[in-house]
């Protein structure tokens, strides 16, 4: 029987035992289980992958603890721009947005672009204008508003750097002394009809500015699915993913060099991304329901559930 599965992650970084406090670790575990309800609970009902990773993503946008939609960090202009991309491996069809502002849900805005604009990137205004259009839901500036976040940019806001939801001090342009605090979302799931789909969804880097874009809505990079290989969502140095095409690297290794989808996460995050400087981690999922989380980090916030009755919460290294 087909094996349905849905894998999440709330962002990777520096995040270790002793660094939650028992509320936080509390606050997060309910946050990405809520998450795995609000999808796996699609898939329990025979839905579509597309739409348990919609459902799955919008959660954790809704919940500020993470970084997208409300809980998206703040611009070098006091502002939230968000990305975020979702990919169909049934079909190849792919929907992004870029830059956007004031709207509630970016995956929701995404799947739009996917199915009825008859493109596969949108950014800014623009995509502001077809949000508009699709009738989706938008929220004001103080929506977006989260102190935690906002102390994180003043600390900042009067340099250059720039700061990942991640403590990487060893990275260029990133703020010394960072610690970790939140982080980019993303899910992936396999239906019962063995369709998988991927979706990431983010506010980026702390301080980021000239329209900086990361990995998370460039197909490929930090966000790929194909029914074929793998369904992936990436989450780190956006940088380093962008320039190692991460997600569609895994892909091509399933395809071309029959590699296990573990193998291929593995290589791709231990190994090439690592010796770049690339800190970060990944989910991915297979048409057969078999899942894996991969990272370089010290650990990753992550959940799981499948139809065997697995069920993972996690943040920590193994
Ligand atoms: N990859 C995201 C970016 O570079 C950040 C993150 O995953 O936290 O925008």
């Amino acid at each position: 029987m087909q094996q349905t599965t849905l894998i999440i992650h709330g962002g990777a970084g520096n995040i270790y035992k002793g660094m939650l406090t028992d509320q936080q670790e509390k606050d997060y575990t309910e946050g990405l289980k809520y998450a795995l309800d609000q999808g796996y609970g699609i898939l329990r009902q025979g839905g579509a992958a597309t739409d348990a990773v919609i459902a799955a993503i919008v959660a954790m946008e809704d919940n500020p603890l993470f970084n997208a939609g409300r809980g998206a960090v703040f611009t070098k202009k006091g502002l939230h721009e968000m990305d975020a991309c979702i990919m169909d491996g049934k079909d190849l069809g792919a929907g992004a947005v870029a830059g956007v502002r004031n709207i509630k849900n970016p995956i929701r805005l995404a799947n739009e672009v996917m199915l009825h604009s008859g493109h596969v990137f949108l950014s800014g205004s623009g995509a502001g204008d077809f949000a508009l259009q699709q009738g989706l839901e938008s929220a004001p500036d103080d929506y977006f508003f989260n102190k935690e976040r906002y102390e994180q940019w003043i600390e900042i806001r009067d340099s250059n750097f720039y700061q990942l939801d991640h403590k990487a001090d060893n990275l260029k342009g990133v703020a010394p002394n960072t610690d970790h605090k939140f982080g980019t979302v993303g899910a992936a799931a396999c239906d019962a009809q063995g369709n998988i789909a991927a979706g990431t969804s983010t506010g980026g880097m702390t301080n980021k500015r000239f329209g900086r874009i990361g990995d998370s809505p460039v197909v490929g990079a930090g966000t790929y699915a194909n029914n074929a290989t793998c369904a992936i969502s990436c989450t780190g140095h956006g940088e380093y993913f962008l320039r190692a095409a991460v997600a569609h690297d895994i892909s091509c290794l399933i395809e071309y060099k029959g590699l296990s989808l573990s193998a291929a996460c593995d290589l791709v995050v231990k190994d090439k991304l690592k010796k770049m400087g690339g800190e970060g981690g990944l989910i991915a999922v297979n048409a057969l329901g078999e899942s894996c989380f991969s990272y370089n980090s010290t650990g990753m916030n992550r959940g799981m559930r499948n139809s065997e009755g697995q069920e993972i919460v996690a943040f920590y290294g193994e």
